[in-house]
């Protein structure tokens, strides 16, 4: 992690929460933080990653501007997280993507939507896409089944590898040590329950001052949903290759129940976080962080649109264009995520890890 301007803010920002520690129990960047003494980049990289953005401390600090001193946390905290998933990033040469992230991701989107279609012009003549094709093995006439799941498995794995190295290279540098088993109960419950958004039971002051559960609500259809709709393909390939069963398959299958429900809940929690993001108070918001975030939800509400809707309408005609539409937006989010705000999700869980950690070694530590 480099020295930047908005790591030298953080420095600062840390230097002085650290003397006054109000905030010392609204989240669990306080705590980790008054661990230190210095503040090296690496400290406030995985600082940053602790912190959530909920706003909490900024509405509670008496030296928030217009106070001379400006502490902003959440805002500085932000850029710093950005600038994190760029260091990060695997492989190296493609951190400066993160710059770009928003065009980017629909770059990405148009181009992979554009490569299926051009795929399908290719391997099948005009009728097989716009036709009617009914019972299993369906999508199969439109779209071969051996092109579809080598280049859909192909894009997982890339983007599987490259999330896996992303947070390794972010695990190493936090400088964590001691032993990992005994903190990963508290630090999985902590990931899994979003239990810092729900600050002490009120939720946290996003998207204003009042505070509210909502931004937790959203974030958790958002995750569950794409957990269950990652079941789904799970149940439908093994559909395919134990059970001989073929796509599309019955409304009341498991793979539809599943890819069903993921994607109502998808949609749900990624309009919700779009909606809070857009009422939101602009003051403790980093405003060059913002257009990955609005993309990144934007691909994951597309793609979840595109499932449901495809699923509503795989028996006409439109089944063709639609299924092409669909694979190419999850293509494009497969190859997009190791490069969006989508690494927050490990890169948190990593430094909750780490927290937990510290906390387990203090424990120890403390006489009884
Ligand atoms: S955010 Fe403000 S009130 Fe909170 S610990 Fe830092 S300086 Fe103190
Ligand atoms: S914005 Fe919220 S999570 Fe981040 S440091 Fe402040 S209180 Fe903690």
């Amino acid at each position: 992690m480099r020295e930047t301007e908005a790591v030298g803010e953080a420095r600062r920002a840390m230097e002085i929460c650290n003397a006054c520690r109000y905030c010392e129990g609204y989240c669990a960047v306080f705590p980790a933080m008054e661990l230190h003494r210095d503040f090296a980049a690496a400290d406030l990289s995985y600082l940053a990653n602790l912190c959530h953005g909920c706003a909490g401390c900024f509405h509670a600090c008496q030296y928030a501007p217009p106070h001379e001193f400006g502490i902003n946390v959440p805002a500085t905290f932000a850029t710093v997280r950005a600038e994190s998933y760029a260091a990060h990033a695997w492989p190296a040469p493609f951190t400066r993507l993160f710059a770009r992230s928003g065009t980017l991701l629909a770059a990405v989107c148009a181009l992979g939507i554009a490569a299926i279609l051009l795929l399908l012009a290719m391997l099948q003549s005009g009728p097989a896409i716009f036709g009617t094709h009914a019972g299993p093995g369906a999508f199969y006439a439109v779209i071969p089944y051996g092109a579809m799941v080598d280049v859909a498995s192909i894009a997982f794995l890339y983007s599987l590898l490259a999330l896996a190295m992303g947070t390794r290279n972010f695990w190493r540098e936090s400088g964590a040590n001691g032993p990992v088993i005994p903190a990963l109960p508290r630090a999985l419950h902590d990931a899994l329950t979003l239990r810092n958004l729900g600050g002490g039971g009120d939720g946290c002051p996003y998207p204003t001052e009042a505070f509210s559960q909502a931004r937790r609500l959203f974030h958790h259809a958002m995750f569950y949903g794409f957990l269950l709709c990652f079941a789904a393909t799970s149940a439908a390939t093994i559909d395919h290759h134990l059970l001989g069963l073929f796509a599309p398959y019955p409304w009341a299958s498991l793979p539809v129940l599943l890819g069903g429900a993921g994607g109502l809940a998808m949609i749900l929690g990624t309009a919700g976080l779009i909606y809070l993001k857009i009422i939101a108070d602009p003051a403790p918001i980093a405003r060059a962080a913002l257009g990955g975030e609005y993309a990144l939800l934007a691909l994951l509400f597309l793609v979840a649109l595109t499932g449901l809707v495809l699923l509503a309408l795989r028996g006409t005609g439109a089944m063709g264009v639609l299924l092409a539409v669909h694979l190419g937006c999850v293509l494009a989010l497969f190859l997009v995520l190791p490069y969006s705000k989508f690494v927050h999700a490990p890169y948190r869980a990593a430094a909750l890890l780490r927290a937990a950690m510290q906390r387990h070694a203090e424990a120890r530590e403390t006489p009884r």
